[in-house]
Parts: C-alpha cells; structure tokens; sequence
C-alpha cells in the first residue's frame, strides 16, 4: 500500500479538489490519503478559538460562519447536487456552534484540540464525497478514533501501539481499495481529541505509513520537490531529487518548511522513501527522501525566522554547563520551546529559540535562578556545505548575533532585516 498526503494549499479551492481526483484515480496501489484543513482554515480556526476563550460568542459565531461561507463556494463549485456535499458537513458545523454557544472556554491547549479540529474533519469530509461521486469508492475514516497520542494538547505525541491495533483493525485493504483520513488530529486514550503541532499532516502521513507498512509515502506540494533554499528569498535555486534521511531531519529541523521535521523518523525507522512531488505537475518525480549514499552537490540554504537569542547566567555564579543545564532544559521542556541553536561559556548560555506562546513564562520562571536578556526579531540562517563566498554574500550589511560553524554547516543568527 502508498500513502499519499494532501496539505491545505491542494485542497484550497475546488480545482485544487478536482485535480487530487486526478491523480488518486491513476493509483493501481492499495490507497490511504491524508487530507489538511482546506487553505487557511486553520488559521481561522485559531481566530474562533481566540474569540471563544475571550467569551466573545458572537465574534467567534461570525468568523466560524465565514468558515462556513468558505466551505460552502467549494462545495457548490464541486458538486452538480450541491445537497450531497451539504449532508457531509452540516452535522459537523451544527457541532461546532454548539460548542460556540453551550461552552465555556477555560483549558486553551484542550479547547484548541476540541475546535481547531474540525478544519480536517470538514476537509476530509468534502474530499471524500466528492471522490465517491467521481467514482474513486473509499472510506473515510475519524483519526479522532484512530490515532492515539497522549494528553500532551496542541503538540500530542503519538502511540504507535494503540494506534496501529486500531488502524489495523479499521482498515482491510479487500473491502476499500482507497481509505481517507485526517492529518494533524488524534485522540486520547480517554477519547479527547488531540492535535499534533501545526503542519502536523505531514507527520500523520509518516505514521500511518510506518504503521500500515507503506511501500512509499507521498507529499505533494505546491513546489516542484525539495529545493536548495526558498526562492522567495534566494535567487537561483536548484531541484535536489535525492536526499537521505539525515539531510532531511537536519534540514527540516533547521526550519526549512517543505516538511515537518517530525515526519522523518517514523518513515527512516522502517526505511519508506518519502517522495515530495509537485500538485500542479503530478507528471514530474519531484525529489525522494530515502536511505541513499548520493551527496547532495549544491549548497542548501534555510532561513528560520521569528527567533529570539536568551541568555542565562546563574545568579549565584556557578558554572553553566556543570550545575545548570539540567534544570534549563527542564524548563525548556516544560514550556515546550523549540531550541535551534546553543552556545555556551563559563557562566552563561545562550540558546536560540522560536517564539512562541510560552515563552514569557518560560523566562519568568528562569528568572528565579538566572539573570534573562534576551533579543527578539531575528533569524537563523543555516547554510549546508558552505564556503565563505555564501557567509559573505548572504550576511552582507546584517548584524550578526551568533555565528557557529562546523566543517559543513555555518549557522548565522541575525537580526531580522
Ligand atoms: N491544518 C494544519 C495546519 O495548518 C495541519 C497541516 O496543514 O499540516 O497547521
Ligand atoms: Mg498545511
């Protein structure tokens, strides 16, 4: 069996919806797709969620009816009886403004879960139709009951045990050629459902083939595979079609966006090749991450942005790295920052983080114990296989906060421009 994984940018608009139609009915291979939220729902569930928390009912009714409204275009562009894609989501809408005007927001990470949740579930739930009515037959499957993770909301960890016994028990290849599930969305033991970080789909995709035994899993993209930088921001970038494994945790991790760094280590330990392939050209093999000795030849550049440098010195002098680590890391942990770089001396250490939601109170607790000061507004560029020629043409004019270099890598920490 493959396993193939549409993210929001597909299936943002019904073209992007006909044309997944395309492409899964040319599939010979036993089918499971993973389907995102469709374009920014996420986003605008975040927004809801937002308003919900505050007690806002009415803001968060009106922007989950925008919501609706979006759904809605999609649905009539797609289907000829636009009633078929109506029945499919209906219910799922009357639960969420139930939820809007019976409950009382008071847990964020939980409620996040609850409602945010539903950008798959509505997804999914027009893909499948409208794949029915095309006449790909499937099965559309609730990760809510699938997928089980732990309580740890918004970022749950997944358990593959439980949910391979329940995956495997809902899906058997001779009653449906082609299943449908959600990315990002899991379950609880107890039931609650859970998510697994933004642009969590990918690593769904990941598990699901580790955990079905996948020959191959595919993420189409909006891109034409995965590229030595963003061309956005660099000019002159080049198609790299093989990587291995490693290069691509380490590129992921270093913030480059064409996967989640999550989604290599479930495909690695089961050695799946992941193919990254271009939606709008599926003629063209994009790039494959597999175990394979080729060397990538050009220089691969990724720019992580919105970080922030924290500096930590213990207030009673002692040494960094032999009495504080531990408990920093703790508190890291704890308040769940994303570390991309550290660097250390005698009595301080700096560490290089993305900001987020958490991160006032992670320093408020460090400051207990340590002097804090820290910078925000700054970007993290990791260069792989550098040479001074990029250092200096990309650094050119910048302020430099951190500059770490090892034989292959150089990472760069400046401020933003
Ligand atoms: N819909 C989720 C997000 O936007 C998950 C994903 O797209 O992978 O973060
Ligand atoms: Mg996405």
């Amino acid at each position: 069996m493959i396993v193939y994984k549409f993210g929001g940018a597909s299936v943002k608009s019904s073209d992007g919806i006909k044309n997944i139609v395309q492409i899964v009915s040319s599939v010979q291979d036993d089918l499971f797709i993973v389907v995102s939220a469709m374009g920014k729902t996420t986003n605008a569930m975040e927004v809801v969620l937002d308003f919900f928390m505050k007690a806002e009912r009415e803001a968060a009714l009106e922007k989950l009816t925008e919501v609706e409204s979006y759904h809605q275009q999609i649905i009539s562009e797609l289907f000829d009886d636009k009633t078929v894609g109506e029945k499919a989501v209906e219910p799922l809408f009357d639960q969420l403004k139930h939820f809007l005007n019976e409950a009382v927001g008071n847990d964020y990470d939980r409620w996040y879960d609850q409602l945010v949740s539903y950008g798959e579930v509505i997804s999914t739930a027009i893909v499948s139709a409208f794949l029915q009515e095309s006449g790909v037959e499937n099965k559309w499957l609730d990760m809510r009951e699938l997928l089980v993770t732990d309580s740890n909301f918004r970022e749950a960890n997944v358990n593959y045990l439980e949910s391979e016994k329940r995956l495997k028990a809902a899906v058997d290849f001779s009653k449906h050629k082609v299943y449908i599930g959600q990315g990002f969305i899991g379950t609880t033991m107890k039931g609650l459902p859970t998510t697994l970080g933004r642009e969590g789909s990918d690593y769904t995709a990941a598990v699901v083939g580790n955990l079905l035994d996948a020959s191959g899993v595919t993420i189409w993209k909006d891109v034409p595979g995965i590229l030595n930088a963003d061309p956005r921001i660099f000019p002159g970038t080049v198609l790299i079609p093989e990587l291995s494994y490693l290069d691509a945790v380490e590129l992921a991790y270093s913030g480059a966006q064409i996967i989640h760094p999550k989604t290599i280590k479930p495909l690695e330990n089961k050695q799946i090749p992941l193919f990254v392939r271009p939606f709008g050209s599926p003629h063209e093999a994009g790039s494959v991450i597999k175990a394979t000795p080729s060397q990538i030849e050009v220089p691969i550049l990724i720019l992580k942005k919105n970080q922030v440098l924290v500096t930590l010195r213990p207030l009673d002098f002692s040494f960094i790295l032999e009495e504080s680590l531990t408990w920093i890391f703790t508190v890291v942990e704890k308040y769940r920052l994303k570390v991309a770089l550290i660097q250390s001396s005698a009595i301080s250490i700096s560490i290089c983080v993305d900001n987020s939601r958490y991160l006032q109170r992670a320093l408020d607790e460090l400051a207990n114990d340590y002097k804090v000061s820290y910078n925000t507004g700054l970007e993290l560029l990791t260069i792989r296989g550098t040479n001074a020629e990029i250092i200096s043409r990309t650094t050119e004019g910048r302020e430099i906060l951190v500059q770490q270099k090892t034989r292959r890598i150089a990472r760069i920490l400046m401020r933003e421009k």
